[in-house]
């Protein structure tokens, strides 16, 4: 394995700037990052879980480039209320509603152990590798107390008679990712519905709750959604760490009162490098969130007949900073592109007497590979190179397998399994259903059509496939 060094430097766009910078970790070799994790009192929808496979193309770019990653994605199962303005009813109480649940702390673990457990299942189905932990919100209550005590001490939390309040007028800094405007009339987003509030950007630290929820030094109530990152993420890994993702409809609201609150709590920056996915629109370019309609879960897509790893390949084929609109037929034409994929990659496995056309200067697909995926983590880019690589006739087969796997290494469309399943068929075909292709090869050299048919048949009677391409035959044990 080669050492850091060796390694193209990787750069990042940091929102925190609003430019593309060359990553410096805080340790030597190591990364520490954090993906705002789902709030989960609902299905993920595929808009959703673009924003995971982002976060496992960025560890896998890191693992790629040797760095020793810690991830964390956090399951909010409390304390994220309904509106994008921070104010309204917290999301978990409103499915123990929908679900007729009592307004309990056990129902709420029955209904989010449940969504939580789905959303997991999506990220396997997806190939995206499991962080280091998924730290549940509502086990990190105490985490949560102490930062708002904290926040109590240096000035910037007042309480009102609904729960505690972030001050973001006493923050100077404030509204700094993204750069928003702290010009509270044209935040159309924030409603005001509870007028002691100081300011239309102040945010909940404490919301208090008769029904539900833990005791707190200022009543029964949970933690605003914001507190929760603030804690688990500092528990994880340390204030400052170092990469801190979501989508961009988190900039405005969620990222910044999370800058703000572990900010003004230890006068430390939060996290150095920012990276945000664009959003992934529907049809008409509506955006797909679990309120408006538009929305798809993992489990339709199957059922429209694309498989999880094909939506991940057309994931990979836009930059995370462009927006997607999610079709049917979008997706379908990516599977096409990744079934031609995979059989190219195993067709490349059983290439006989190849003829390589030798070229004066080769090109580097490795290092080209490198440049790209450390440029900002351009998979298109990545994609687009990978295509040139199987169209390239100076390369030979055992080359391009090995780059491939490689590659694949960042993609994660499994095309290791692919070869271990090859390699396994490979061994379950036995010498006699070979000898009977092999019979067929000679049958059609010689024109003898019928006779191949026949030998065709035969092989299939007995649960064998075997197809022509341009390389020669293909032998496949039929499912
Ligand atoms: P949530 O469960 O709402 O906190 O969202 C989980 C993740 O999905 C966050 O990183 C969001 O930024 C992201 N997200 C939400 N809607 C979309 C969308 N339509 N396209 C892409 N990412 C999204
Ligand atoms: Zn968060």
């Amino acid at each position: 394995m080669k050492a850091i060094l060796d390694h193209m430097p990787i750069h990042i766009y940091n929102t925190l700037t609003g430019e593309k910078e060359e990553f410096k970790p805080l340790k030597e070799g190591k990364v520490g990052m954090y993906n705002c994790g789902p709030t989960v009192y609902d299905y993920a929808h595929v808009g959703n879980l673009r924003a995971y496979v982002l976060a496992d193309i960025i560890r896998r770019v890191f693992e790629y480039n040797d760095y020793n990653v810690t991830q964390i994605i956090n399951i909010t199962d409390v304390g994220h209320l309904v509106s994008d303005g921070d104010d309204g009813e917290d999301k978990m109480t409103k499915a123990l509603k929908r679900e007729n649940k009592p307004l309990t702390l056990e129902a709420m673990d029955e209904v989010s152990s449940f969504y939580t457990e789905k959303f997991i299942n999506d990220l396997k189905q997806l190939n995206i590798e499991m962080p280091s932990a998924f730290p549940k919100a509502s086990r990190h209550i105490a985490e949560d107390i102490e930062i708002i005590q904290k926040l109590e001490e240096n000035g910037y939390a007042y309480a009102t008679s609904d729960g505690v309040y972030f001050d973001t007028k006493k923050y100077k800094a404030y509204g700094k990712l993204g750069h928003i405007s702290l010009d509270d009339s044209k935040n159309e987003s924030r409603i005001v519905i509870n007028p002691e509030k100081r300011n239309l950007t102040d945010f909940t630290l404490w919301k208090l709750d008769k029904n539900l929820g833990w005791e707190s030094p200022w009543g029964k109530g949970f933690p605003g959604w914001h507190i929760e990152c603030s804690a688990m993420s500092r528990k994880y890994l340390g204030q400052p760490f170092d990469i801190h993702t979501g989508g961009v409809d988190h900039i405005p609201v969620h990222h910044n009162n999370e800058i703000a609150q572990s900010e003004a709590a230890y006068g430390e920056e939060l996290a150095h490098y920012w990276i945000h996915g664009a959003m992934m629109n529907i049809n008409d370019g509506k955006k797909m969130s679990k309120s408006s309609g538009g929305f798809l879960k993992l489990a339709n897509l199957e059922e429209a007949g694309i498989s999880p790893i094909a939506f991940r390949y057309w994931l990979l084929t836009s930059h995370y900073r462009t927006q997607v609109n999610f079709t049917v037929e979008a997706v379908k034409a990516a599977q096409n592109a990744f079934i031609r994929l995979v059989e190219t990659f195993i067709r490349l496995g059983e290439v006989q007497n190849e003829h390589v056309h030798a070229v004066a200067e080769p090109k580097d697909y490795a290092k080209e590979f490198e440049e790209k995926i450390t440029n900002d983590f351009d998979t298109a880019g990545a994609v687009a190179l990978m295509w040139d690589l199987i169209k390239d006739h100076s390369v030979v087969a055992k080359e391009k397998i090995e780059l491939l796997l490689s590659f694949d290494e960042v993609f994660g469309l499994g095309l290791h399994v692919v070869k271990d399943m090859k390699d396994e068929m490979n061994e379950a075909i036995p010498a006699e259903i070979t000898a009977l292709a092999e019979a067929r090869e000679i049958a059609r050299a010689a024109k003898e059509f019928d006779k191949a048919d026949a030998l065709r048949k035969e092989i299939a009677s007995r649960g064998y496939e075997v197809k022509d391409n341009p390389e020669g035959y293909i032998l496949r044990v039929v499912k």
